[in-house]
């Protein structure tokens, strides 16, 4: 290779070098560039151009194997380590697209190809040493994994893992091999099983590095590591790793763990089951017959509907993070009412200060995340009572999210510190978002936004939170509706990653760009809706809950609705969550969905019923579970609300067919409205917004899984029993009759 590509030593910020030596690889090397220091360590650097993160493709692997190539060969070469260029990423892991579109045995052969890469560096003659900065995962950690030692950065920004059982597979390049290896099978399967990313504190807790160095430091750490150890190391292997590596252990471990992940799983992640048969098998066998075992393991798994639903969903979170985003700077010219020129620049339209108006469940958790992004908070309610309460729960969102090591307490203490509680409201001229978590009721936010139109400068957004009242109706009664946008966060706002940007016909273009920008900057991922009562999500959710609602009404038994739907593979039964969203609060939600859709969302008497009597879910200690603690049982008194038994014998294939045909059809209804771009966001949002069992890729891949034509059929049984809210919607019936599907047949993933 020519010296010319290389970059000069300057940027690598390496002790002295030596002229590199030329590999001697007929190809030009764009992704991983080699160079040698004075001692004669090699330097392998991940650099992918023009992109902020590296990942494993074809050619980042091809290029450190011709590097490996002349390492073999090269017998000055006294040792070796591994480096990124990349300010928050080292590797973030293989090539997703193309592992997921590789046919069979292409697959295969990168599966293989990768193996055989790692393998070599594995067992190159000098010691190796990876120093990792930023996010080192999946494939990017097991090339790790295949190094001597192993030295990562105290940032944040540093974070190992192998998540791959989250994509449906199973670290299928020595990973599966060489972590039980290094720090035993417990930890390893600890690991594994759950696709666990750990930061790097944690990280050296488990063995799997062998020490934190500052960044500044931690190219010469490994340098010296790899020059001072001489020659290759043969570690001693530690007593509790040998214990737990051996057939006899592995299997044992099989046996005792598979029934228990088979219960939590239900079967539906079958990456789970082959990841523990892989790893436990694996152990107690040759590094060579372990990395068959993965390779067999995950041409199988890619196969899965599951593993390509999952796979899919992360391209939509990918998709999401960049949602809206526009290329050319928006500059523009703006007069301010009192006369002045702005200049307002992309720049400029960074969120810095926001004020939250109401500081309840949505409006503190909403304060408390924007100011541990750096966001200065101005929270308001009604009166320094409302206040204080809305701060103490600030306080401990923050205090549990120092106990999970999220924050240090001096980063909760600064965030808290950000946030400002006033029962007054200042001047917001320079408030860049205003977000209304009030109390759900239209009268109250309307005064709420006349009020705000009149303090907020020129250019700040006008948001509300609200869950289901119409943003139009909201916007439409200010001078300037254009600046208004619904921003619909979920609860609780630090756990839930979805946000509802809701646009109206009147929201300025560049208001909508600005919102997503915002809900971007903060980590969060938007799905853009076109306003309509309930948007997406509580829209397709609602006549889900209100159907397990009405089931219950009829006869059948409370456990029985949950189980089904939990057998489906979501992450709660329906009447649980109403209890937790609370009776009255989700009754709410669906009066006002009913008053727009009608009998398709009729709320059943039962709601109301345990509204009246109290009985408002867990918050209550009562709903259609009695709650004790974090246990819950059905509650007996609910059962009084029952009105007949006709759905009393119905069996859970039966209950979930006509909880999910609901779902189904409300979401396919969002698409026909237009009121989002594609199924792909009606999906996108069911799965974030509200944890549709993401294998199997939101409501309408499923509809697509099981045959558009099949679902019609049930509907149209159930409407002839005279069940019309099951009537299926124009373009369910429409494909339907042609056989058709809800995502076109060709194209890239989503
Ligand atoms: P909440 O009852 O916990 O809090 C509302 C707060 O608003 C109270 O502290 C109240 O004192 C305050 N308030 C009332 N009038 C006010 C005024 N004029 N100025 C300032 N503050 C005022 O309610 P919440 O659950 O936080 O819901 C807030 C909004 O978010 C609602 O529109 C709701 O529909 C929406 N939302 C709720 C959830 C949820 O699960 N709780 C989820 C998403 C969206």
């Amino acid at each position: 290779m020519s010296t010319a590509t290389l970059p000069p030593p300057t940027q690598l910020s390496l002790p002295v070098m030596n002229e590199p030596k030329p590999s001697s690889a007929p190809r030009e090397f764009r992704n991983v560039r080699r160079e040698v220091t004075a001692d004669a360590i090699a330097v392998l650097t991940f650099d992918r151009p023009e992109s902020a993160a590296n990942i494993f493709d074809r050619a980042t692997l091809e290029e450190l194997n011709a590097h490996l190539d002349a390492l073999e060969r090269d017998a000055s070469v006294r040792g070796v380590v591994l480096a990124s260029a990349k300010p928050a990423i080292f590797i973030a892991g293989a090539d997703l697209h193309s592992l997921s579109t590789a046919p069979m045995n292409a697959l295969r052969e990168m599966v293989e190809f990768g193996q055989r890469v790692f393998s070599r560096l594995a067992a190159l003659p000098v010691p190796t040493a990876a120093a990792i900065h930023g996010a080192a995962l999946g494939g990017g950690f097991e090339v790790c994994l295949a190094c001597d030692f192993r030295f990562a950065t105290p940032d944040k920004a540093t974070k190992l893992g192998l998540p791959e059982v989250q994509l449906g597979i199973l670290p299928a390049w020595g990973g599966s091999t060489r972590l039980p290896r290094l720090i035993g099978l417990p930890k390893a399967l600890d690991l594994i099983l759950a696709g666990k990313t750990v930061v790097a504190k944690q990280a050296l807790k488990l063995g799997m590095v062998d020490d934190l160095v500052p960044r500044e430091k931690l190219l010469a750490a490994a340098l010296a590591k790899v020059a001072k150890a001489g020659r290759k190391l043969h570690r001693a292997v530690p007593f509790a790793v040998k214990a737990t590596n051996n057939v006899v252990a592995g299997n044992l471990v099989s046996m005792l763990t598979q029934p228990k992940l088979f219960k939590k799983t239900r079967g539906h992640y079958p990456a789970v089951l082959k990841a523990l048969e892989v790893v436990t098998l694996g152990v107690g066998r040759s590094e060579e017959r372990s990395l068959e075992l993965e390779a067999d393991a995950i041409c199988q798994l890619a196969q899965t509907e599951a593993a390509k639903n999952l796979i899919r969903v992360f391209f939509l979170q990918e998709r999401a993070k960049k949602l809206g985003f526009v290329a050319a700077e928006v500059t523009r010219r703006t007069v301010a009412s009192e006369g002045e020129v702005r200049l307002l620049t992309s720049a400029a339209t960074k969120v810095e200060r926001a004020t939250v108006i109401g500081a309840g469940v949505m409006g503190g958790g909403i304060a408390q995340w924007l100011a541990a992004r750096g966001v200065s908070v101005l929270l308001r309610d009604i009166n320094a009572d409302a206040v204080a309460r809305g701060m103490a729960g600030v306080g401990k969102l923050f205090a549990d999210g120092v106990k999970r090591h999220t924050f240090t307490p001096v980063e909760a203490r600064a965030a808290m510190d950000r946030i400002s509680p006033v029962v007054e409201l200042p001047s917001l001229r320079r408030a860049d978002v205003i977000i209304e978590a009030a109390v759900e009721r239209m009268d109250l936010k309307k005064d709420i936004f006349r009020k705000l139109e009149q303090l907020a400068g020129p250019e700040t957004i006008l948001a509300t939170n609200t869950s289901a009242l119409s943003v139009t109706e909201l916007a439409d009664s200010l001078c300037a509706p254009e600046r208004v946008v619904g921003v619909h966060f979920f609860n609780p706002v630090h756990r839930m990653q979805l946000v509802e940007v809701i646009h109206t016909p009147r929201t300025d273009a560049e208001v909508v760009r600005r919102a997503l920008r915002f809900v971007q900057q903060v980590g969060k991922l938007p799905v853009l809706v076109k306003d309509s009562p309930g948007f997406v999500v509580n829209r397709v959710l609602m006549p889900y809950l209100v159907e397990a609602a009405r089931l219950f009404e009829c006869g059948a038994d409370t456990g029985e609705i949950d189980e089904a739907m939990l057998d489906f593979g979501m992450p709660m039964g329906p009447l649980r969550l109403v209890d937790e969203v609370g009776t009255d609060v989700s009754m709410h939600v669906a009066e006002t969905l009913a008053s727009h859709y009608h009998r398709r969302m009729a709320v059943p008497e039962v709601l109301a019923r345990l509204v009246k009597g109290g009985q408002l879910g867990r918050k209550s200690g009562e709903g259609f579970y009695l709650h004790r603690g974090k246990e819950a049982a059905p509650s007996e008194d609910a059962s009084r609300f029952v009105k007949d038994d006709s759905t009393a014998n119905l069996d859970r294939v039966d209950l979930e067919l006509r909880m999910v045909l609901l779902m189904v059809n409300e979401a396919a209804r969002c698409v026909e409205e237009g009121i989002v771009s594609g199924p792909e966001d009606v999906d996108f949002a069911m799965i974030m917004g509200a944890g549709f069992a993401p294998f199997r890729g939101g409501p309408l891949r499923h509809t697509d899984t099981v045959g558009v034509a099949n679902l019609v059929r049930e509907m149209n049984r159930l409407v002839d029993d005279g069940e019309t809210r099951f009537e299926p919607c124009a373009l369910l019936k429409d494909l339907a009759t042609k056989d058709g599907k809800l995502y076109p047949e060709k194209g890239v993933l989503i």
